[in-house]
C-alpha cells in the first residue's frame, strides 16, 4: 500500500470523528505504518482518543499568517490606510497609528495604498505543530502530527497545509487525516489529495443536513466515500432514513454509550476497552480494509 490518505470528516462537529479516527489508526496500526494527522485546528483531539499525550517530542512554529509591520520613521498619518482597511483593523490612538492584530485578515491593502511605503506585511505566528510517536501494544509506532491555531487568529486553512507537509515527511502506508468539522478552509485544506473519505453523521435532522454539505466538498474533488453512523440508536427511523439514503456507501454504524466519554475522560482509547462501540469500530475497519485496498 502507498502512503493513501484518508480522511474523516463530517458536516457537524461532536459526531465521533476523533474516536473513530483514533480507533482505525490503533487498528490499522497493527498491520501497517500508520500517521494519524489531526487537522482540526480549532479544537485538536486526536491525541486524547489515543490515550493522551504528556510530552511532546517536538514542536515547531508555524508561520503562516501575515500582518503589518509599520515604520512609525516613514507614517506621516495621511489615514489613508486607516480609511482603505475593510476589516477595521487600523486606527488613530492618541495621534498614532496603530493595528489590532485580531481583526486584521492580513490582506495586504494597507501596504499597497500607503504612499510612504510605511508599511511591510510581514510573516507572524498564527499556530503550532506537535509530533508524537506513539507506541501501542500490539502496534507499530504510531507517528501522530496534530497542530493548533492561536486564539483569535487566522489562517486555519494555511495551518492546516502545514500540518500536511509535516505528515509528508514521515514514511507510512497509511495516513488517516482527522479533518475539522463543517465546510470552510480547514476542511477543504483536509480534503486536498485525499484518496478516501469516511463520512460520520449522528442520526439528528442538523447532522443530516450538514452531511449533505460537507458532502458537495467530497464531490467537488471527486473523492469516493462511505459514510458510518455514530450513535445510531438515539434516533433509530432517522438512522434508517440515512441508511437508505447512504445505500451501499454505508460503512458501519456505532452505537450511542455514555461510557465512551466516561472511558476518553479517563484518557482510556474504546480499543482498549470492552464496550459495544469498540466491536463496532472493528467491523468498521474490517469493511474499510476491503474498500480502500484496491485503491
Ligand atoms: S497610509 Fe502610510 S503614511 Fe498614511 S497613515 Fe497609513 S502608514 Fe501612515
Ligand atoms: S493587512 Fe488588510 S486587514 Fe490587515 S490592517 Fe492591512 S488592510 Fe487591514
Amino acid at each position: 500500500m502507498r502512503n493513501l490518505k484518508l480522511v474523516i470528516c463530517s458536516g457537524k462537529g461532536g459526531v465521533g470523528k476523533s474516536m473513530l479516527a483514533a480507533g482505525l489508526l490503533m487498528l490499522f496500526g497493527r498491520e501497517k505504518r500508520v500517521t494519524g494527522v489531526d487537522c482540526d485546528v480549532d479544537a485538536p483531539n486526536l491525541d486524547i482518543w489515543l490515550g493522551g499525550v504528556k510530552k511532546w517530542d517536538k514542536t515547531i512554529k508555524v508561520f503562516a499568517s501575515l500582518k503589518p509591520e509599520i515604520d512609525y520613521r516613514k507614517c506621516n498619518l495621511c489615514g489613508l490606510c486607516v480609511k482603505n482597511c475593510r476589516f477595521k483593523a487600523l486606527s488613530f490612538l492618541k495621534g498614532k497609528l496603530k493595528l489590532n492584530p485580531f481583526l486584521c485578515e492580513g490582506c495586504g491593502a494597507c501596504e499597497v495604498i500607503c504612499p510612504q511605503k510605511a508599511i511591510r506585511l510581514k510573516a507572524f505566528q498564527n499556530g503550532e505543530i506537535r509530533i508524537k510517536k506513539i507506541h501501542k501494544k500490539g502496534s507499530q509506532e504510531i507517528v501522530l502530527i496534530s497542530g493548533s491555531l492561536f486564539p483569535g487568529e487566522t489562517g486555519s486553512g494555511k495551518v492546516v497545509t502545514e500540518i500536511k507537509k509535516q505528515a509528508d515527511r514521515f514514511e507510512s502506508d497509511l495516513q488517516i487525516i482527522d479533518s475539522a468539522p463543517g465546510t470552510s478552509c480547514p476542511v477543504i485544506a483536509s480534503l486536498q489529495d485525499a484518496d478516501f473519505a469516511v463520512l460520520i453523521t449522528e442520526p439528528t435532522p442538523s447532522g443530516f443536513s450538514d452531511l449533505k454539505k460537507v458532502l458537495k466538498v467530497v464531490n467537488h474533488f471527486n473523492i469516493p466515500w462511505n459514510l458510518v453512523i455514530n450513535k445510531w440508536d438515539i434516533n433509530p427511523s432517522l438512522s434508517n432514513k440515512i441508511k437508505n439514503w447512504a445505500s451501499q456507501k454505508l460503512l458501519g454504524q456505532i452505537s450511542y454509550d455514555k461510557k465512551i466519554i466516561e472511558s476518553v475522560s479517563l484518557f482510556r482509547p474504546i480499543l482498549e476497552t470492552e464496550l459495544k462501540a469498540k466491536k463496532e469500530i472493528e467491523e468498521i475497519f474490517e469493511k474499510l480494509k476491503c474498500t480502500i485496498q484496491s485503491l
